[in-house]
Parts: C-alpha cells; structure tokens; sequence
C-alpha cells in the first residue's frame, strides 16, 4: 500500500507539474543582449558577408513549377523507401535543382543551423530592426527580426487581427548570449529532456533573425503556458498553420517530423523562408531536411 501511495503521489506530482512545454517558455523576451551584440565587433561569417544589397521584398518567386512537377504521385505498386526520410529521393533531386538557381537572398534565407550545425557565437544579421508591431500584437518589450521579415510580418498579422484573432509576437531574433540563458534555465529544470525542449546556444533558428514565436494573450489561462501544444488548437494557430506559408514563414518543427528535426513539436515556431514556404507546405517537405540538401546533404 505505501508503495502505492508513492507511486499515486509521483503521478500527481507530475500532473501539477507546471505546464512547461516547447523549447521557447523561458526565452528572455529581453532583446538587451542582442544590442550589446550589435555594438561588438561581430565577426561575420561567410554567409552573413555575401548580403547583397536588401531589397527588403519577397524573394521572387522560385521555379515551382519544376519542382512541384516532379512530386511523383503515390501508386500500390510504390515500394516502401528503405531509409527513414518522409521524403522521396525524386523530391530531394528536385530540390537540389532548385537551390542550384536561388539568388543570395534566397541563400541567406536558407542559412543552415540544426541539430548538427551550430551559428558562430558572434553571428550577427546586419539588417536587424524593430518590428513596427501593432500593439494588440506585441507581448512584452520589442521584437527585433531582420528587415526583409517585417512587411510579410506585418501583412499577416493584419489579416489575423482583421480576422478577429488575438495574435501575439513573443519572440523574434535571440542572440547567442539570450539563447543560453534560455537553455540554462532548461537545464536546471529538467536536465534529461532540455536537448529536445531548448535548442542548444548556436543551434538556434532565432539567431539568424528570421524566427518567430506566435501565442495567445488567453494561453496562459486556459493552457498554463504561453507555449503550449495546444496553441494547435487554436483559433490563431489553425489560421497559421493553413495560411502561414502565404506570406512566406514555415513550420520549422513539425508534428510529424520530429524524427528528422530532433526537437518536438513546436505549433508556434515559424521561419520566414519566403515563397519556398508555400512547396514545403505543399510537398510535406521539412525545412530541415530542404535546407540540408541545398548544402549539400542527401
Ligand atoms: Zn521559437
């Protein structure tokens, strides 16, 4: 009987435990580091220093026809893909076709950090900005993201609060020194599972400025968290996971990926890639694994 009673009191323990999920719950919302950084001498990586000059528009429009037209269709007779990839070898060759046309905007769009390629600790986007948010869509302090971002940003969240949704920007560019605050705080709450809560400082999608986490103002009441899976749910993250990609900002952790990304689900997480977003979301084809073999991977 006690050992029952210890093993209902661990189950409650954790049923009360705080509603802490996603990697993002406890990103300082403080963009202070990244102006510290922006005053350093950042040493800027290869990538960074082949920005062409900013034409501060969308990407023109990639060649999808080509792509999308090899997207095989599936068939009974398809035999089952002997490696673990979602995605078919034919749409990976399309996609290195693709790439081989993209302009250096485009590039600088397609910058690779994941799991396994980590940013410079001083990388720095050189356009970083204040996003002119409206204030119904602002969560806490400003929210700094690259400039090509804001007018597709701003866009978006027009159509949403013209839709009556209640959309709010919680964190856009984090700097390297932000990112390992958040990761530490991760740590010293669950030391097992912070790899796949928090991204690592350097792997981080929101050092390269072009990142951005949605929420609620009522997620917290009824979720516990402002980052929460159930943000799927939602009236606002239905909208943005149908119509997102039409203003050029992907799902960079999908549900059904998880596998090929290495983090969980994140609902509320999306990157701004420009029209690439509508053939991912179109081809069912990760990011990750896109921007992989735009560098060469297979
Ligand atoms: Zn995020």
């Amino acid at each position: 009987m006690a050992l029952l009673a210890v093993i209902i009191g661990v189950a409650i323990v954790v049923e009360n435990r705080p509603a802490l999920q996603g990697r993002e719950a406890y990103a300082p919302p403080n963009n202070g580091a990244a102006v510290v950084a922006a005053t350093s001498t950042a040493t800027a990586t290869a990538t960074a220093t082949v920005e062409p000059t900013a034409t501060h528009t969308l990407p023109p429009p990639s060649p999808a026809a080509t792509f999308t037209a090899t997207v095989p269709t599936p068939t009974a007779t398809r035999q089952p893909t002997p490696t673990p990839s979602p995605v078919p070898p034919v749409v990976l060759t399309a996609i290195a076709r693709q790439c081989a046309q993209y302009t250096d905007v485009q590039r600088l769009l397609l910058t690779r950090v994941d799991r396994d390629v980590l940013l410079p600790r001083d990388y720095l986007p050189e356009d970083l900005q204040v996003m002119p948010l409206n204030p119904g869509n602002v969560f806490y302090g400003s929210v700094q993201m690259r400039k090509i971002v804001q007018q597709p940003l701003l866009d978006m969240l027009d159509a949403m609060n013209q839709a009556g949704l209640k959309t709010i920007v919680i964190s856009g560019y984090r700097s390297f020194a932000d990112q390992t605050l958040a990761y530490e705080q991760w740590l010293r709450l669950f030391p097992d599972r912070a790899p796949q809560l928090s991204a690592v400082p350097g792997h981080s999608e929101h050092q390269l400025g072009t990142a951005i986490d949605f929420s609620t103002p009522y997620m917290k009441d009824q979720y516990g968290d402002y980052f929460s899976k159930s943000f799927a749910d939602t009236a606002e993250g239905l909208w943005l996971t149908k119509q997102a990609a039409y203003y050029g900002f992907t799902l960079s952790y999908p549900q059904w990926a998880e596998d090929v990304t290495g983090y969980e689900w994140e609902p509320w997480h999306f990157r701004f890639v420009g029209s690439l977003a509508q053939q991912l979301l179109e081809n069912h084809v990760t990011l990750t694994e896109y921007i992989q073999k735009c560098n060469g991977g297979s």
